[in-house]
């Protein structure tokens, strides 16, 4: 049973950063996400690839029991993202961004897709994600929504508007202050759930992250690692995280808030060890809970 549904990029990524290169490899804000979440609960994938996507990234995917029913593989190139990374590794310079099949994407949810509970629209063009939340039979149980300096800039006025109809809002310290035109990051998710979230989460990169739910904070650090490699999809994996933790509970009272925060930022933190999708391809459950309790002592005042 498939509880959350994403719709965002399916990408190839060159990557470089002070500790190697990659070229065209497995990557894409919904590939990240739906792989983390899959760990915790049964993912729908929308999205669209070419007919140049290699056929075991799809196998990969499927083996990790990712549902790709709406996953259109077209005609053309696939999505295509350059980045580079300098010794501040918090921030993604983007090189190149070829659109190619995502340029004329029109998502079309079957019937099926249309009712799962959960719903993630990763970091695309905001009249996407307005339209695929209009296909939803009815209002999702919980709607969380993620977005980028290119949206905020490009088309405001669409993402202003799906931002009135959403529950949760991922996004990173910069774009949180370039959303809310105010540099203070507190005054900023304040000012984000002033447009409609009751939830904000902003991602901190090696600080951590910061939520605001209900009025009230929350924070958990990053996981101290001394091997980091790529940030790459960090964020994403972290929505997928703290999606999936919620989605498979079924619920999203305080607490479960804050577990779900915590299991993104372990989610982050692994794949950061790796290019790609490598490190989250050999990680386990057992890894998985292990983390979570180096991440309960990181945090604990007492004893
Ligand atoms: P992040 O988790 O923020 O590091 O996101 C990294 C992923 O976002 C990469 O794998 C890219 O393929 C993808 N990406 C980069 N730019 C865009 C864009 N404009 N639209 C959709 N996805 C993107």
């Amino acid at each position: 049973m498939a509880d959350l549904l994403v719709v965002g990029s399916v990408a190839l990524d060159s990557v470089q950063t002070p500790f190697g290169k990659v070229r065209e490899v497995l990557g894409g804000a919904a590939t990240y996400f739906s792989f983390a979440a899959s760990f915790f609960t049964g993912v729908r994938l929308v999205g669209t690839v070419g007919e140049d996507f290699p056929p075991e990234h799809l196998q990969l995917l499927r083996e990790h029991r990712v549902d790709l029913g709406g996953l259109q593989q077209r005609p053309g190139r696939t999505f295509r993202w350059t980045g580079e990374y300098g010794y501040d590794l918090n921030e993604a310079k983007t090189l190149d961004t070829q659109l190619n099949v995502f340029a004329d994407f029109k998502p079309a949810l079957s019937d099926t897709f249309r009712s799962t509970p959960f719903l993630f629209l990763a970091n695309i063009d905001p009249e996407l994600q307005l339209d695929v939340l209009q296909q939803m039979k009815s209002r999702p149980v919980l709607v969380a929504l993620d977005t980028m300096n290119f949206w905020i800039q490009g088309k405001r006025s669409a993402l202003l508007q799906v931002l009135g109809k959403v529950d949760v809002v991922t996004i990173n310290d910069a774009e949180a202050r370039q959303l809310a035109g105010e540099p203070n990051l507190v005054k900023a998710a304040r000012a984000i759930t002033g447009m409609g979230p009751t939830t904000v989460v902003v991602k901190r990169g090696e600080y951590g992250a910061l939520m605001l739910s209900e009025g009230t904070f929350f924070v958990v650090p990053a996981y101290p690692l001394e091997t980091v490699y790529d940030p790459t999809g960090a964020g994403d994996t972290f929505a997928g995280g703290f999606m999936g933790y919620l989605a498979a509970q079924g619920r999203f009272d305080r607490g479960v808030l804050r577990r779900a925060l915590v299991y993104g930022s372990v989610m982050a933190s692994f794949t950061v060890e790796d290019f790609s999708l490598e490190r989250l391809k050999r990680l386990t459950r057992q890894e998985i809970a292990e983390r979570y309790d180096a991440f309960q002592d990181l945090i604990r005042l007492e004893g």
